[in-house]
């Protein structure tokens, strides 16, 4: 089956065996009727299965081209599963240009709690081989990087994480399953945060874990039951619905981002754009080695590097929302400096190029035209 068919059909085969809806029926209902003591039909109480989240559940996995897929309450909650893995004393190695709230449940609670982490520039593998000793038990890559779009080479990092027996997880949330499929370039594990581009519509936090490993698996469903961060069946739902459209979303959105990263670019009042399809963007080859496209996700700093200006550049959009999050049908654009990276010290952020100046931008899937005319009139004093 092909990636725009498994979008609508993969994982979904026989999904109401009672009535045969066509679209997974949303299962409300927290235990279910058993046959006889300790004998059920395949579910007995929600939080351990639903019906409606395995359908989600097989969905994704097929779309990663995994065998498991596991659903929770939300990306970080899919992220704290995965770090349960880890037993105290364990060291992680991790992309240092991160989501910032990964950041903080790695640095607020796992550190705490006896793991270790090196926060590193993954550019190449020497500088992760140099942090690796024998309590070493996972690599976390982030790639596309948020919000300075650099790309990290998922498969010469699974070369290494093979060879030193380390677990390689990658949050592939900017990137889609569309766009990159870690486990096919030698992942062990594959996280989302379905909040963003796989649920699409902005109206629903959920996140997942794909895994091919046998026994992976069955620790992840231990762990995804013994500590319950489980979605509920009509975010399930809507997240199934949202993966139908995937395919087109993700379409639109690499055509739009590539006209606006190509507008800024020409933009007087622009410093850098940051976006991985620029054929001098610095990984623009393993970009195109990794990527079927290059993502709606765009960056950029003005020239001056005015804190004043990005504000009022911000304030005087209509139809780009100052927002956080990313991924959805509407254009989002944040100011990392005040809203994501605002915890990190003003010389710590400026270091990765999280300047004043510096605007993200998720690219919707509107008219072209009209976003460009929105940036525009932001831009005139
Ligand atoms: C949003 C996001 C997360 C966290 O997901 P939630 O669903 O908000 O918990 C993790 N990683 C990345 C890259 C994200 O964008």
């Amino acid at each position: 089956m092909k990636f725009d068919t498994k979008t609508i059909h993969g994982g979904q085969e026989d999904i109401d065996p009672a009535y045969g809806a066509v679209m997974p029926p949303i299962y409300q209902s927290s235990t279910f009727k058993q046959i006889s003591p300790g004998k059920d039909k395949g579910y007995a109480y929600a939080r351990s299965g639903n019906p409606t989240r395995t359908a989600l559940e097989k969905s994704i996995a097929s779309l990663e081209n995994g065998k498991y897929g596991l659903a929770f309450g939300s990306g970080l909650a899919a992220i704290d599963a995965i770090f349960r893995l880890l037993k105290p004393g364990d060291e992680v190695i991790s992309t240092s240009d991160l989501y910032g709230g990964s950041f903080r449940l790695f640095d607020g609670v796992f550190k705490d709690m006896g793991i270790r982490f090196h926060f590193v520039n993954m550019q190449t593998t020497k500088s992760i081989e140099k942090y690796i000793n024998d309590k070493t038990k996972l690599i976390w890559v982030e790639t596309p990087t948020n919000p300075m779009m650099s790309i990290i080479d998922i498969e010469s990092i699974s070369m290494l994480s093979k060879q030193h027996k380390i677990l390689l997880a990658v949050d592939n949330t900017f990137a889609t399953p569309y766009l990159q499929q870690p486990l096919e370039l030698g992942a062990d594990l594959v996280m989302h945060s379905a909040t963003k581009y796989l649920g699409g519509h902005s109206d629903v936090i959920m996140g997942s874990v794909v895994v091919n490993d046998d026994s992976l698996a069955e620790r992840l469903y231990f762990i995804q039951k013994a500590c319950g961060a489980v979605p509920g069946p009509m975010d399930c739902f809507l997240v199934s619905r949202g993966i139908k459209t995937l395919h087109l979303r993700m379409q639109r959105h690499c055509e739009n981002g590539k006209a606006i990263a190509q507008y800024l670019r020409k933009h007087p009042k622009v410093q850098q754009v940051y976006w991985p399809g620029f054929e001098d963007h610095p990984n623009h080859e393993i970009a195109k080695k990794q990527m079927k496209g290059f993502g709606g996700m765009v960056s950029f700093s003005m020239k001056g590097n005015s804190y004043e200006e990005a504000m009022s550049f911000l304030k005087k959009l209509c139809i780009f929302t100052l927002a956080e999050s990313l991924g959805g049908v509407e254009s989002l654009a944040g100011h990392p400096a005040s809203m994501t990276h605002g915890s990190i010290p003003k010389e710590e952020r400026e270091k990765s190029g999280v300047v004043d100046s510096l605007i993200r931008l998720s690219v919707g899937i509107e008219d072209i035209e009209d976003l460009i005319e929105d940036l525009q009139n932001a831009f005139r004093k």
